[in-house]
């Protein structure tokens, strides 16, 4: 039993079938919380940072046009769950990578589909391991966006311009 933090993505495709109140009730049901969660329009360097383990499969260049919503909606849902053993719950709760072999009661069983071009249009993404969830969570989050966390961070002095509302006369 250990404290965990997982990424979870729901995928263009997840969004445009109007699936998020599906899945975050599936997820819910775990005993975990999300501690982040934000509206991403992903760029083509954010996707394939994200995928980069997967450059050299001939899926890569479909993966990467799926994953920045070039066929369903430019935005995917990214959250961050944090709990005891979070990363095997989330994993089980969405299924196997491949729809078809996803069991029929998961999220990926469920609604996933393979395209003509063989991509799995799975649905949701999940860390896989404590590093890949280091990793991802990092990329995807600053750690001012999460009310938990449990890397560590440290303070910078650094000079940015920030946006306001703009007040009306
Ligand atoms: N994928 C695919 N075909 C494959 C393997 C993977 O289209 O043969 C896609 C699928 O969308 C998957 C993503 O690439 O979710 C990342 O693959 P990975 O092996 O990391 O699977 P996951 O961790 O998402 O289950
Ligand atoms: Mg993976």
């Amino acid at each position: 039993m250990k404290e965990q933090q997982t990424l979870v993505l729901i995928k263009p495709d997840g969004l445009v079938k109007s699936l998020t109140g599906n899945i975050l009730t599936e997820l819910s049901d775990v005993d975990i919380i999300i501690t982040g969660a934000k509206i991403v329009q992903v760029t083509r360097e954010l996707a394939e940072e994200h995928y980069n383990h997967l450059k050299e499969e001939k899926f890569f260049d479909e993966l990467i046009k799926y994953v920045m919503g070039e066929y369903h909606t430019r935005r995917v849902l990214a959250l961050v769950y944090h709990g005891t053993d979070t990363i095997g719950k989330v994993r089980r709760v969405i299924g196997e990578t491949n729809p078809e072999e996803a069991e029929p009661t998961t999220i990926r069983g469920k609604y996933g589909r393979i395209t003509k071009s063989g991509v799995f249009e799975n649905v949701v993404h999940a860390s896989e391991n404590e590093k890949e969830a280091e990793r991802e969570i990092k990329l995807w989050f600053r750690p001012e966006e999460l009310v938990h966390n449990i890397y560590p961070t440290e303070s910078k002095d650094v000079t940015k311009t920030e946006f306001f509302w703009k007040e009306k006369k």
